[in-house]
């Protein structure tokens, strides 16, 4: 069976180093939303909570019940139907019509629009959110943003951040005329983490760097992330293809001499995104894909029962024209995971 194996070597050694740039572990709270990035939720918020980290955000309540042990402050990003809620949750509240969603008595954070323009309410509605809240008397625990280009070379995220500041100033006068305590504020995802070199925020919404990973433009000083995924797939056939002989959906693949071929159990059905004739991608061993890729297979030019099919998306993320997210988040969360 095809399997991804999980690095828990690498996995600490990309949270050592953001927790050492953020400043403490409790200054890092782990995204692990859409399946931990498509590394397995239950699996990597095991591991990350070993390590030390005591927060996480997530998409919605059902990723965050099941990983509710694990963590004592959990972010949950859009969710609009609480049937069950935990202290230790914490809801965003992405615009102001959804305050009537919001269950009484919770925590919220509330993220604020500083340029994205995508979630968020507008630096004029904070009074009228503070006050929707507090009638449902919900605590507002954090105030947030996110930035839209912290990964490339461009002054949005100064620009961002100072329309953060103006927000933080706000908040603060706010707390300070109802008597109510200071929030927490932030605003970095990985890339925006890197780009300070004093982070002084809250904490930081580390997603991508904790697998590994980061979008950033190279003219930054990028740290060393080790990736932590890689996937491996289980031989189903092997066969020779004879010279002249095609493999595969369109025939795309001809043996230019007689060569031993081999499927492999992993396809576009397992979100290892479709390859054709127009790619080439090799294997970390040097074996090529043959032809198109199918909904369940694939095909190598070896016979090995077990190949790595990738242990780092780059070159993938390029060949797809995409990002390392997307590579990650489409797999699959039938395959199975492992630790090692
Ligand atoms: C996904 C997400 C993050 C994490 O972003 P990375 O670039 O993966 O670090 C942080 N904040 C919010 C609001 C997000 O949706």
């Amino acid at each position: 069976m095809a399997k991804i194996l999980l690095n828990k070597k690498n996995l600490f050694h990309n949270l050592n180093i953001i927790s050492e740039h953020a400043g403490s572990k409790e200054k890092v709270a782990v995204v692990l939303k859409d399946n931990a990035y498509g590394h397995g939720l239950v699996e990597i918020a095991t591991l990350c909570a070993e390590f030390g980290i005591k927060k996480a955000v997530v998409r919605t309540l059902k990723e965050a019940l099941h990983i509710k042990e694990l963590f004592n402050n959990i972010l949950i990003l859009a969710e609009s139907n609480f049937h069950t809620y935990s202290h230790s949750f914490h809801i965003a509240l992405n615009s102001l019509e959804n305050i009537s969603n919001l269950p009484n008595n919770s925590n919220v954070h509330i993220k604020v629009d500083t340029g994205m323009h995508r979630n968020g309410i507008c630096i004029d509605e904070l009074e009228e959110a503070y006050t929707g809240l507090l009638k449902k008397n919900i605590k507002i625990t954090g105030v947030f943003t996110h930035h839209r280009n912290a990964d490339t070379l461009s002054t949005d995220f100064f620009w961002q951040n100072e329309n953060f500041k103006e927000i933080k100033r706000r908040v603060v006068n706010i707390c300070e005329k109802l008597s109510l305590d200071i929030p927490s504020f932030h605003s970095c995802n990985s890339s925006a983490l890197f780009r300070h070199n004093n982070f002084n925020e809250d904490f930081a919404r580390v997603g991508i760097a904790t697998y590994g990973y980061l979008e950033t433009d190279k003219t930054y000083n990028n740290p060393e992330l080790k990736p932590v995924l890689s996937m491996w797939a289980e031989k189903m056939s092997t066969r020779e293809l004879k010279q002249g002989q095609s493999l595969g959906y369109g025939a795309t693949f001809t043996a230019s001499k007689d060569m031993i071929v081999s499927t492999y159990d992993i396809g576009y059905g397992d979100g290892f995104l479709r390859l054709n004739e127009r790619q080439s991608y090799t294997t970390p061993k040097g074996h090529k894909i043959l032809g198109r890729v199918s909904m369940d297979n694939l095909s190598l030019d070896t016979d090995e029962k077990e190949v790595c099919i990738f242990d780092n998306v780059q070159e993938l993320a390029k060949i797809q024209d995409t990002i390392t997210y997307e590579i990650t988040t489409t797999l699959s969360s039938e395959i199975k995971r492992e630790i090692k």
